[in-house]
């Protein structure tokens, strides 16, 4: 494993530092102070637990950490946790989790040896007084994407991945900027620097995609899915 990316030293973490004295830390917009320097995954997951980097930890009920094999050759990247992720403290445990799995497996890739995460570690929700209690789920801004950077940076240099999968849109819009398009670049595989890593990409759309389809339209959405994958999975050779 390689060490993580430059950032503060662990004694500085508590500082809130950013926003100056006395400001509260996620007004500063970065996970960077909460970022350990030396650990590995239970290092991190530990101290993404105290996470206080942006809003977001607010209103979820806890952080969703990055989960799976750190020695994958493939990591997987979401956009943040579900509502049922948010519950669990698991990322892709719910639907969505079950129809990637079932799309890498048949891809030729074992799901049990990839490593999933997600670009934002908390659930960003509204409640709409229309469906009662229910959590709807609202996409993060670039902003908050940003903030939760240094937990991604992190993590790739710790599972230092062949090939990164790039899951819908906001996921490809937090690892190659705001002009990334998911129609435009899916099923192709990129090489771009990521977080000072020069990784080699594969976008596709989020298996929530293949849910929210119209029955007429799933199968041929599922298709696409994995045929982004098989490229995923050419790649590793
Ligand atoms: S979303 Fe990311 S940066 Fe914001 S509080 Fe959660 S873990 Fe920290």
């Amino acid at each position: 494993m390689r060490g993580y990316p430059p950032r503060m030293a662990d004694g500085d973490k508590t500082a809130g530092a950013r926003g100056g004295a006395g400001a509260e830390p996620e007004e500063a917009y970065t996970a960077e102070p909460f970022v350990p320097r030396r650990g590995g995954l239970a290092a991190l997951r530990r101290a993404a637990a105290g996470c206080r980097g942006c809003p977001l930890h607010r209103d979820a009920t806890r952080t969703v950490f990055g989960e799976g094999d750190t020695s994958a050759r493939v990591l997987l990247i979401g956009e943040q946790p579900g509502d049922q992720e948010d519950r669990q403290g698991k990322p892709f445990v719910g639907p969505a989790g079950r129809v990637l799995d079932r799309a890498l497996d048949e891809a030729g890739i074992d799901p049990g040896q990839t490593y999933v995460t997600n670009a934002v570690k908390h659930f960003k929700f509204s409640r709409d007084p229309a469906h009662g209690k229910r959590r709807i789920h609202k996409p993060p801004t670039l902003r908050e994407m940003s903030a939760c950077g240094p937990w991604l940076a992190a993590e790739l240099a710790l599972v230092e991945p062949e090939v990164v999968v790039v899951l819908g849109a906001t996921a490809g819009k937090a690892l190659l900027g705001s002009s990334f398009r998911v129609t435009r670049q899916r099923g192709a595989l990129m090489e771009e620097d990521v977080h000072g890593r020069t990784e080699r990409l594969v976008a596709t759309i989020h298996p929530s995609a293949v849910l929210r389809a119209d029955k007429d339209d799933r199968d041929a959405v599922y298709g696409g899915l994995l045929a982004d994958l098989e490229v995923a999975a050419r790649a590793l050779g």
